[in-house]
């Protein structure tokens, strides 16, 4: 019973995780200044209204906020972000950005960060793909590879960037944030970009397979869109796993444009672009056409019920 309380107490805290006390229409004098005003601040000097008395709670503020630990402090919200992915994005979109660390300045933090524990403990190790047995025309391939080996965070962030157009394509109809604009997409993916960083540092210190990221970070985008886009399980997991489909064949592509801008090779080329155009269309209709089809029938199932 008690784990059922403490889980329910996570729950609430996942939609609301600050509580914002209103010091109403109640008239006060300033501590500070001498000021008479109404609100949680005072306008003339800025100190907050309330108790004048030192009392522990306050002690303890004082020692949180010395160290940055302030509810939109960055580790704060990097706790947040690992807790309740979807909902902080969400909060963010919805216009409830004083919680949160600007997420930008997020990810370089924790970019650098992650850069330089990796270099100090030496723990990004990962083995350089080899030309063995390549065809000569893949080998700028491989290197492209090799480079995203050396450059994880900006890797991440590019492959991270190529589910905004599939995540915009499926989940324009979704029970929350519905038509979520483009700019809005980088900024989720900006916000994954930083997950993927932090997932990439946990599967490090553990080992250095692939396979640990993979699970990881996959996990992540299923109960960040989850929590960000209302779909159910089957609902969040299709569009989800369509999603990393395509977003693999932009990345595809972009690594087949790249060798032909790199390398002026126009012969063969067309055919070799055709195939990865022609799978991200298809999959790129197949989901939206999908995803319309079912928010109509959302949508005549609570006209009907009304
Ligand atoms: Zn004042």
């Amino acid at each position: 019973m008690k784990i059922n309380r403490l889980i329910q107490r996570f729950r609430a805290w996942q939609k609301h995780p600050v509580q914002y006390s209103d010091q109403g229409l109640e008239e006060h004098r300033c501590a500070n200044c001498g000021h008479i005003y109404t609100g949680n601040f005072c306008p003339v000097c800025g100190q907050e209204a309330g108790d004048k008395r030192i009392t522990w709670r306050l002690i303890g503020q004082n020692f949180l906020n010395a160290w940055g630990l302030d509810s939109h402090s960055l580790p704060s919200t990097l706790m947040q972000l690992m807790l309740r992915p979807g909902h902080l994005i969400g909060d963010y979109l919805d216009g409830r950005r004083r919680a949160s660390f600007p997420p930008v300045n997020m990810l370089f933090v924790v970019t650098v960060g992650y850069l330089i524990i990796a270099q100090l403990f030496d723990i990004s190790r990962t083995e350089h793909l080899t030309y063995s047995e390549t065809p000569e025309k893949y080998a700028i391939a491989i290197d492209i590879m090799n480079w995203f080996i050396d450059n994880p965070a900006w890797g991440l962030l590019t492959f991270t960037l190529m589910f905004c157009i599939p995540t915009w394509f499926f989940f324009r109809f979704a029970p929350r944030h519905t038509q979520h604009t483009l700019a809005e997409g980088v900024f989720i993916q900006i916000y994954m970009a930083t997950i993927s960083i932090i997932c990439t540092f946990i599967s490090n210190i553990f080992s250095n397979v692939l396979g640990l990221f993979i699970i990881l970070i996959t996990a992540y985008y299923y109960v960040t869109y989850r929590q960000l886009f209302g779909y159910r399980f089957w609902g969040t997991l299709w569009r989800m796993l369509l999603a990393i489909a395509v977003a693999f064949w932009l990345f595809v592509l972009a690594i087949v444009i790249t060798v032909i801008v790199w390398r002026g090779e126009k012969q063969g080329m067309v055919p070799r672009l055709f195939k990865p155009i022609l799978i991200i269309t298809v999959l790129l209709s197949a989901g939206y056409f999908i995803s319309r089809r079912t928010a109509e029938k959302r949508r005549t199932a609570k006209d009907n019920k009304s």
